[in-house]
């Protein structure tokens, strides 16, 4: 697998990612491990060893592999093709701080959507709303730009990407350039901060030498993560998580 080498390469040219591009690594892991077992058809079985690859890849502290265990009893059928049935279960409030649920269940559920993506791609259904992912339903913080000058909007759970206009706001919906601002990296990886509603989406050439060198979007967007910071500190939103499922940096 490239990640892994392209991942080591990046660790001594960035030694202060260390900590992201590891964590990466493991999302990267998990999700080819699951989509094996994701290819049988049988929903409580999958999910079931999902779980164990979940706890297992990311030392998931017991406790909260049974809650969902229980969550997920006799939802698994549901939850297998609707995989956003998954960040609806409940967890007793004391125990594990929310904003660490949210995070668990986003990396957990990530395998199911990439499948689900995966199915809809094939049906070639167009999404009503431009705004989010027609699979998951998350809005859209990375866009990649290709060598004919085409956007695309991808989305960080399920990997699906969609065209959308080559400036403006992916969330508030405008097309203006007048009210974006621009933050440029010495990678030439771009944020664009809408003035109007205060959310920011990156983007960046498939052309860049950095993602020639490194070609997996996700992976740019993390090692990116500074910009995340500046436009963070300027009070812009970031609409949707990384990979790592982690939208505010703080
Ligand atoms: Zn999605
Ligand atoms: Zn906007």
């Amino acid at each position: 697998m490239d990640l892994k080498i392209w991942i080591e390469k990046l660790i001594t040219e960035k030694p202060h990612l260390k900590e992201v591009l590891s964590l990466y690594d493991k999302v990267a892991g998990f999700n080819k491990e699951c989509e094996k077992i994701l290819k049988t058809e049988n929903p409580s079985e999958s999910l079931g060893k999902l779980l164990e690859i979940f706890g297992k890849t990311f030392e998931v502290p017991y406790e909260f592999i049974s809650f969902l265990k229980e969550g997920l009893e006799g939802k698994e059928e549901e939850i297998f093709f609707y995989p956003k049935k998954l960040w609806e279960i409940a967890f007793p409030e004391e125990e594990v701080a929310e904003e660490e649920i949210t995070r668990m269940l986003f990396l957990l559920s990530m395998p199911l959507f990439r499948k689900l993506a995966l199915e809809v791609r094939k049906g070639k259904l167009n999404s009503e709303d431009q705004k989010i992912c027609l699979v998951c339903g998350k809005f859209f913080s990375l866009s990649v730009i290709d060598e004919n000058n085409k956007r695309y909007f991808l989305c960080p759970v399920c990997g699906y990407k969609e065209e959308g206009p080559r400036i403006g706001c992916s969330y508030c919906g405008h097309t203006n350039c007048e009210k974006i601002d621009l933050l440029v990296d010495e990678d030439e990886i771009r944020v664009e901060l809408c003035k109007d509603c205060k959310s920011y989406v990156k983007s960046f050439k498939e052309t860049m030498s950095l993602y020639l060198k490194y070609p997996d979007p996700y992976l740019i967007d993390l090692i990116s993560l500074p910009l995340d910071v500046v436009a963070q500190e300027r009070g812009f939103v970031r609409r949707s998580p990384n990979v790592l499922g982690i939208r505010e940096i703080k």
